[in-house]
């Protein structure tokens, strides 16, 4: 009997090499699918290759569930620090724990973002099936026919697939190239607040702060989280109207603005004023958009992360949600048999619900955050809950 054809490997390519683009290429690589990844930015593992977005973010169980499934979360969790509950700081100085668990032994890891975006490259490094192409900024994307257009140093570079998938972020290029079509729903909410990262050195050599806690600091308008780094550092996040964060403009309104709000704070940042004046301000957005998934003439293209459901960052959930993306997808193509257009199609009905709900989750959890957390109504049902 003749030996039956080989049936080649699905070819898919992914742009952007974040988290949930190198995660859905470990992904689709043990399946043993031929992946090309795109990324504009130069390969972050370089000598000088510039600083990512914000220093750490908090992973939670829906995310190590997802690394787990393809063997990263013990090198993940391994440099990380668990943050048990939450630590309010009232105006005064004074402390109060709140456990995230009833036995308080459930944490949220605190992880650097760069070195996870480093172990996930790595790993994608590891399948042999997976071309990573640095320097490659989409341009252009024919839906239909699945021929692309990057920005590289040596001049414009095309490429054709028959599966792409957007995973490029909030202000996703793949997506731009979706939202002219007939039928595609976007919808785009900027916060008018914006956020500045602060950061609280160690002190004597040691954390200045427990680093067994989110800190966070409610204010009403504005507010303040700090999250431990493995250098004993931390890094804080301070949340403001974006027209009050510019009128911070001179080192005596900061200095003022800090010893009014956050007194405690103030003291453990010596440099606070340069740091004010260095760090960009970043933007909120919550992005909602239908369908994720197009089926063109030649070619299928979807959207996966924060390209399809970026969220404001209040539940520490954005990239958490990004990588359960990538395990339901994993799922739908064990289901569909690698038919990448059902299994896309599955995977969009089987999300889109989920992330709608923690984006409005999200925006809730601000006015918890600021607000709530900290009045005694919220702190006595709390302890009710734990009694
Ligand atoms: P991104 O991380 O944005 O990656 C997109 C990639 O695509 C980038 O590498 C980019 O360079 C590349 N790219 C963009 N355009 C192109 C193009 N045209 N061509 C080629 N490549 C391109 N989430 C949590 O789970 N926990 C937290 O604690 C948390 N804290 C946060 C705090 C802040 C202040 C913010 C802003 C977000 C936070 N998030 C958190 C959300 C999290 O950062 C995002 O959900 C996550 O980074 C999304 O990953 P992604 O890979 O989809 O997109």
């Amino acid at each position: 009997m003749d030996d039956p054809p080989e049936v080649a490997a699905p070819e898919v390519t992914i742009v952007g090499a974040g988290l949930v683009g190198c995660l859905l290429a470990c992904f689709l690589a043990r399946r043993g699918h031929a992946v090309t990844v795109y990324e504009r930015r130069p390969d972050p593992r370089e000598e000088n290759a510039g600083r990512s977005r914000s220093i750490n973010l908090a992973i939670s169980e829906r995310g190590i569930d997802a690394l787990r499934r393809v063997g990263l979360d013990e090198t993940v969790l391994k440099a990380a620090l668990p943050m048990p509950g939450r630590m309010m700081h009232a105006p005064d100085g004074t402390l109060s724990f709140q456990p995230y668990s009833a036995d308080g032994r459930r944490a949220i890891n605190s992880i650097s973002r760069s070195a996870l975006n480093r172990a996930l490259l790595d790993a994608v490094g590891g399948f042999p099936g997976v071309r990573l192409r640095f320097r490659h900024r989409l341009t252009t994307l024919d839906p239909d026919t699945g021929r692309m257009e990057f920005d590289t140093p040596g001049g414009p570079v095309t490429a054709v697939a028959p599966v792409i998938i957007g995973a490029d972020g909030a202000g996703s290029a793949v997506r731009a190239r979706l939202q002219h079509r007939p039928g595609f729903d976007l919808h785009q909410e900027y916060l008018d607040y914006g956020y500045k990262e602060l950061s609280i050195p160690a002190r004597d050599g040691d954390f200045a702060l427990d680093p067994g806690a989110l800190h966070i600091w409610p204010r009403g308008r504005s507010m303040m989280i700090a999250l431990p780094n493995p250098d004993r550092s931390f890094t804080c996040t301070l949340f403001w109207p974006e027209r009050e964060l510019a009128e911070l403009d001179t080192p005596a309104k900061v200095e003022r603005a800090f010893t009014e709000n956050y007194p405690d704070a103030r003291a453990l940042i010596p440099d606070l004023a340069a740091q004010y004046a260095l760090n960009p301000v970043g933007h909120l957005v919550t992005v909602r958009c239908e369908p994720w998934t197009v089926l063109g003439r030649a070619a299928v293209v979807s959207l996966i992360g924060d390209a399809a459901h970026a969220i404001v960052p209040f539940y520490g959930q954005g990239a958490n949600c990004g990588f359960e993306d990538c395990a339901e997808l994993d799922r739908c193509l064990a289901e569909t048999g690698d038919d990448y257009a059902a299994a896309l199609l599955l995977y969009e009905s089987r999300r889109k619900v989920n992330t709608d709900t923690i984006a409005r989750l999200a925006l809730d959890n601000f006015v918890e955050m600021r607000d709530k957390v900290a009045s005694r109504a919220f702190l006595a049902r709390k302890r009710a809950e734990h009694a």
